[in-house]
């Protein structure tokens, strides 16, 4: 099967989830984990029924199921069928975006309860991630972003810092560009990645992305950290 649901109790805050990742995307972002799920794949309906007996048989365990990826919003049509089933069997749904598919968004918008959206780097310098990107990612990402707000879905935007790509300014620069629930900043981490020259470089030290995230001038009200040392640490949380 392509799409091998998951058990995680991370993906979902606070929650235990399925997560569902669904192969194909759009970007080739240099620092990404899951190159094998790169390439665009075409799901048989067997293969649907399969995901679908999945979240059936689990259901007594899981709160809530996390449509991943990949780029799960280039299957749109996969992603309702698994929303449907989610939202039949009264679970949370979450997904996971790159956010440059705003007709997407719009299209599936009514039925979620959380978006994570990556924000890889300042809107309008894609290229410093990822050779491949379309040209227009700020309008996309803002529509995404637009959408979601104007729903009322809850909305964690976040990034990979990787050192050799990024620089403090470039988050500082990001950040005041959006508006979320929640920002979060990955560690860097250099094990597997599709570009293997990352393999070399070394993982950002915790106490100096803390210093990034205490620079930031923002109104967002939610503000993380992840680190492989620390865990996911709460930073700044407005009550
Ligand atoms: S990290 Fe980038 S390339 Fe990898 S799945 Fe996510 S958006 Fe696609």
């Amino acid at each position: 099967m392509n799409i091998q649901p998951t058990y995680s109790s991370l993906d979902y805050p606070g929650k235990m989830a399925l997560v569902l990742f669904i192969p194909g995307c759009d970007l080739r972002c240099r620092y990404c984990h899951n190159p094998q799920l790169l390439k665009n794949e075409k799901f048989t309906p067997w293969e649907l029924e399969e995901v679908l007996d999945a979240i059936d048989e689990n259901v007594d365990f899981i709160d809530a199921i996390v449509i991943s990826g990949g780029e799960p919003l280039l299957h749109v049509d996969v992603v309702k069928k698994f929303i449907k089933k989610a939202k039949k069997e009264n679970l949370l749904v979450k997904l996971d975006t790159n956010g440059l598919h705003p007709d997407g968004v719009k299209k599936v918008i009514k039925s979620l309860d959380y978006v994570a959206m990556d924000v890889k780097a300042p809107l309008d310098e894609y290229y410093k991630i990822s050779d491949v990107y379309p040209k227009n990612a700020k309008e996309l990402i803002k529509e995404s972003i637009n959408v979601i707000r104007q729903n009322n879905v809850f909305l964690e935007c976040r990034t990979t810092f990787v050192p050799t790509l990024l620089t403090k300014n470039d988050i500082i620069n990001l950040v005041s560009d959006i508006d979320c629930d929640m920002y979060t900043l990955q560690q860097f981490r250099n094990r597997l990645t599709f570009d293997s020259s990352l393999s070399t470089v070394t993982e950002p030290n915790p106490e100096d992305l803390l210093d990034i995230l205490r620079s930031l001038d923002t109104e967002i009200p939610e503000i993380h950290l992840k680190s492989n040392q620390f865990g996911n640490q709460t930073i700044k949380k407005l009550e």
